[in-house]
Order: C-alpha cells, then structure tokens, then sequence
C-alpha cells in the first residue's frame, strides 16, 4: 500500500486513499487490479492504477469525482469509468468475465466475480489484485503471479490463450523485454504453436498496430521488436516484418519517436511490401506516409552519399519526403556521410532561402512570368552549392543569368 501510496501523486493518490476508505469504512469492494499490484510487488512506481470493482463501476466513479472535483467518462453498457482528476487519470471498471465467440475476436464480457476477472487476463503477473480495505490486505494471486514474478518469468494462465488472443504474443514480448524477464518454455511452446497454427491472421489490423503503439512508447521498444521479429511474431503479422537490422541500430539511441520505430521496420521493405503493410495494418495517413517515404529515401542513399552529389541535387531529392522519415533513416543508416547530409538537410539546407524576391527580380529587369521562378531556384541552388552567400553575391548572379539572355531554356537544358 505504502509504496503504491509513494508512487504516485496529486489526483491519483487523492482517489486511491478515497477509494481505501471506502472500501475500509463502508465495504465497498473493490480492488487495485493488473499492472500497478505488479509493479508494486516489484518496487517500481505504477504508471497509472487501475481498480475493479465488484458493483457497479460508473456509480462508484461518478461519487468519487463527485467528492474530489473531477470529471468523469462513463461507458455505462461495458460498466467502465475514468475518473479524470488533476495530474491524471484512474479506470474504475465492473468485475467481468470474457468469453471469445471466435480466435482472435474481440472478447464478449459480462459481469462477474473478480476471480474470473483475474482469469481472464493475459500473464499470471498481471492477474493479481489488491484489496484496498485495511491496513496490510494481503495480494489475491490465483494464477502463481509472485511465484513468476519472483522467477523472473511471463507466463500465460491457460494453453489456448495465445489462440484466444494473439495479440498477447506481442504483449509477452514487451513485458519480457521491460521487466528484464524471460517468457516461460511452455509458454513460448503455445506462443510458436500458434504462430505455426495461423492464429495471428485472425486479428485485426487495428489491434494489432494499437500493439505496435504500445511498444513504440517502450524505453526497449527495439529490443522488443527484434525480439517478436526472432519469434516469427512480426512475420506472421506480415511477412515483409523481416528485416531487422535497422531496428537494431535503434538500441541505445535517446529520444526515438514512435514513427522512427515504423520507419525502421519498413526501411528494408520493397515498395509493393510497403503498400501491403500500410493496408495490413490499416496505418493512419500520416504513418503510410512515413512507411513509404522510408523506402523511397532507401533507393537514394547512394545518391546522397556520392562524392561528386551536389548539395541542391540531395536537397531536391529530399523536398516533399516526410520529416519523420528523413529523421528516422539518419538515425538508423550504416553510411556516415548519408546520417551527416540528412541531418544537415534537416537543420540548414532545408531551411535556405534566397535573400531576393520575385519583387527584388522583377525590379532588376526581369519580366513577369515563369522566368523568375526559374531564376530563383538557380539562385537558391548556387547558395546550397556555395557558389554565392550574401544579398550582392545574389544579385551579381541575377545580373549574370540576366546578361545570359534566354535563360529559361537554359535551365531546361
Ligand atoms: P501495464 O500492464 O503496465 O498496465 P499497459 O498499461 O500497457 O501495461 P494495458 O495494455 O493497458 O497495460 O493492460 C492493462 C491490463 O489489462 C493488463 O495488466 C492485463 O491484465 C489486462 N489486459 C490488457 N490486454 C489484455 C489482453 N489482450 N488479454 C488479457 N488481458 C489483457
């Protein structure tokens, strides 16, 4: 208790210590459930705390915003609540039990007692609960959770769960890579027949990519990935997950965004690979977008990194690809020099602009119409290239490319 006490602050712990006296002084029963009785046994602070409760969730939820001034989102047909308080946010959820009509469909619930609740979870870590009444309540843990928990062991609850479920394949991954674990031998035996036995098709691509989203929030989000990617896990999502070097070279690295991570799995795809994954897991817009960027910027890392590549040449081939991917492939790529230009790219190059206007042209004799456009992009070209820098460097070439005469057709050449 105390160290669940110590471990978060503000609106949670207001709501914990609410929901302790109720619990202690009018037998409300309900519990701290999953990841946070975890990673309290394991001493580490809980990142959000999740209760149960044997009752009706939303009008538990609705008193306990009402005492403390919150808010709350009630999905009163599932019985599940969120109570939005200052600094956070608690889920108060009815006691349920889950039946799955098909593999890898989304589970039908309905109300329950918590020990069915608990047996409905995916690991026996994550299948204990809390009781928040009294001084020291003891952990409920019918499915061995400390027993593994002390092991050092992910073990699923039951020999059909990964069918009922594949997506737990991914969630065993994270949770071994996160806590420093290893998935248990008969566990990983269930996890491989399944892969073998197709089950991982049965799922949606939307679940699978909110796992996906999971992961890429992970301090080891790479070693994760290369994990389910030696599993099979990833290639059974679909099969052009294969290629794991440039998630590899993830490991290590600070502040790697979310879309670097899908840049990384799609860097050694081809482009129909790309496509496919984009559908498979039914990416939003902007993901497919950095998916297929990735790829396209795949086949210019030669150009890019050529000796004799003139520096507005890299630029053109780079405007219009998406930041994300430019930033992505610099992390990841084996080429010094491409990293260099794709940095310099993103913090200097793109950002050059010529000191002229189309004004400034027109003032200095040129004649309206495409001629200045074509003269600017020379010019801005010359001060990638270092040829000119300043405003009159600017306008001696101006004045040169003027005196030239006929200079659209020129730039055609
Ligand atoms: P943590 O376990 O640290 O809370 P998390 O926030 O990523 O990690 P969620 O994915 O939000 O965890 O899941 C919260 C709890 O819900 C888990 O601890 C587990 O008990 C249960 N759970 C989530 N997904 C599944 C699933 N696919 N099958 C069974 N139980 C699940």
């Amino acid at each position: 208790m105390d160290r669940i006490a110590g471990g978060v602050g503000g609106g949670l712990l207001a709501v914990f210590n609410l929901l302790r006296r109720l619990a202690s002084e009018e037998d409300v029963p309900v519990f701290l459930v999953g990841g946070p009785v975890r990673d309290s046994v394991l001493d580490v602070p809980p990142h959000d705390l999740d209760f149960v409760l044997v009752g009706d969730a939303p009008v538990l939820a609705t008193d306990v915003a009402d005492k403390l001034g919150g808010r709350v989102i009630a999905h009163s047909r599932f019985g599940t609540a969120t109570v939005v308080v200052e600094g956070g946010h608690v889920d108060i959820v009815t006691v349920r039990k889950e039946s799955y009509p098909f593999p890898g469909s989304l589970p039908e619930t309905s109300p329950s007692e918590l020990a069915d609740d608990l047996a409905r979870r995916d690991f026996s870590i994550n299948a204990m609960a809390l009781p928040l009444s009294g001084v020291a309540p003891n952990v409920i843990d019918p499915h061995g959770g400390l027993q593994d928990l002390a092991n050092g062991s992910v073990s699923i609850m039951h020999p059909g769960s990964f069918t009922d479920d594949p997506t737990r394949m991914l969630r065993a991954v994270r949770y071994e890579q996160r806590l420093g674990f290893k998935i248990a031998e008969s566990t990983l035996s269930d996890l491989q027949r399944s892969i073998t036995e197709g089950h991982i098709a049965a799922v949606s691509g939307d679940r699978w990519r909110q796992e996906f989203q999971k992961i890429f929030a992970e301090d080891n989000a790479p070693q994760m990935l290369v994990r389910a990617m030696d599993l099979g896990i990833l290639q059974g999502i679909h099969p052009a997950m294969t290629d794991g070097r440039s998630v590899t070279s993830l490991i290590g690295q600070s502040d790697v965004h979310s879309s670097h991570f899908l840049a990384a799995l799609a860097s050694g795809m081809s482009a129909v690979g790309g496509e496919s994954v984009c559908e498979r897991l039914n990416l939003p817009s902007d993901w497919a977008r950095v998916v297929r960027d990735t790829i396209a910027l795949q086949g210019l890392m030669s150009a890019i990194s050529a000796p004799t590549a003139k520096t507005s040449e890299i630029c053109r081939s780079l405007d219009g690809l998406e930041t994300e991917a430019i930033e992505a492939s610099a992390r990841f790529t084996s080429e010094p020099l491409v990293s260099e230009n794709l940095r310099r790219y993103l913090n200097e190059w793109r950002n050059v602009r010529p000191s002229l206007s189309g004004d400034d042209l027109l003032a200095m004799g040129v004649p309206s119409g495409s001629g200045i456009g074509e003269i600017l992009r020379e010019v801005h070209s010359a001060i990638l290239d270092g040829l000119v820098s300043n405003e009159a460097e600017q306008r001696a070439l101006v004045d040169e490319i003027i005196s030239r005469g006929n200079w659209s057709s020129e730039m055609a050449e």
